[in-house]
């Protein structure tokens, strides 16, 4: 199943998003996670590719298993980061020859350390570039791209950020995917957007539920996502309690997709972090149409 068909009428997309992990303990801590958000009947599973350090050949063995063993539609992330077009085509005729039938096309980071992001002799720039490769040589592959309620940290100006996003789809991309947030404001605000400049297909709320203040400071910032003055209040009044901390974590997650239903999104996508206890919580407490 290509991954634009988990959206429309009468069908909500929920999809978890895995990494794969370093040690084989945490592979199978990951299963087990796996197995408890099977029960949620997701649409698809997708894992990250060499984020966090993590190695590419992970990402197709973690989702080949998800695939095989669950018989769940998958998507493998791709990146631009180190490979030249020849390697891109090798990894995704790889994909395709395991069953794959998705693609979450994306540029990467820049390595740490530096500022900007640099392509290597015979690679890609900009994620529009991978969508391309992807439509002209593995035209059968879905594709989702990545979009930024709050504007990618490195974009000159929300409109130019809008206008990349844009080139992504017009290039082929089925699916947004957005980054992580927790101000719904924003991410109505840039969906409304889209459709005013012409992008017509579903765009995907991506949600962390909060685990731990600290933790959440440091992906928030990396990501560029304002994290609501309530929720940090909260966070705070918690003090060290870390159980107290999940718990609001959890009730401001619950109250975040109750607001993004009733404001008629097409599907989730949930940052698992290999982590199911939060989101099993949330999808618990929200009635999700269609299922
Ligand atoms: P692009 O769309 O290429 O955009 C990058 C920047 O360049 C933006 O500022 C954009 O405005 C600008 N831009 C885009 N196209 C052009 C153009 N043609 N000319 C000039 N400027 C342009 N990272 C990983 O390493 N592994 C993962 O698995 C991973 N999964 C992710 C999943 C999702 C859903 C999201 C939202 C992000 C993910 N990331 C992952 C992080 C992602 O790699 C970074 O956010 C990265 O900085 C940008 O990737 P992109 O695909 O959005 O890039």
């Amino acid at each position: 199943m290509t991954i634009q068909q988990a959206y429309g009428a009468g069908r909500f997309g929920l999809s978890f998003e895995l990494f794969p992990p370093k040690t084989s303990q945490g592979k199978v801590n990951l299963f087990r996670h796996v197995e408890r958000l099977n029960a949620f009947r997701p649409s698809y599973m997708t894992c990250t590719y060499g984020a966090g350090g993590s190695t590419q050949d992970a990402t197709l063995e973690i989702v080949s298993r998800v695939y095989q063993e669950f018989d769940l539609p998958v998507a493998t992330h791709l990146t631009c980061v180190g490979r030249t077009t020849d390697q891109l085509r090798a990894y995704l005729s790889e994909a395709r020859s395991r069953g794959i039938e998705n693609v979450v096309a994306l540029r990467g980071d820049p390595p740490e350390g530096a500022d900007t992001f640099c392509p290597v002799r015979g690679g890609l720039s900009y994620a529009n570039e991978l969508v391309a490769l992807i439509r002209a040589d593995f035209p059968e592959f879905g594709i989702a791209v990545g979009g930024y309620p709050e504007t990618h940290p490195e974009a000159p100006s929300r409109a130019v950020d809008l206008e990349n996003l844009k080139r992504k789809v017009e290039t082929g991309a089925n699916v947004v995917i957005t980054q992580l947030f927790y101000d719904n404001d924003a991410f109505i605000r840039f969906r409304d957007r889209c459709r005013e400049i012409g992008i017509g297909v579903p765009i995907v709320p991506g949600l962390l539920p909060v685990l731990a203040f600290a933790q959440i400071q440091r992906i928030a910032s990396l990501c560029g996502a304002r994290l609501p003055e309530e929720l940090v209040q909260a966070l705070q009044s918690a003090g060290d309690d870390q159980e107290a901390q999940r718990k609001i974590g959890v009730a401001f997650s619950i109250r975040q997709v109750e607001a993004l239903l009733e404001a008629g999104i097409p599907g989730l996508h949930f940052y698992v972090l290999n982590r199911s206890e939060a989101i099993e919580q949330v999808l618990r407490a929200v009635s999700l149409p269609g299922r």
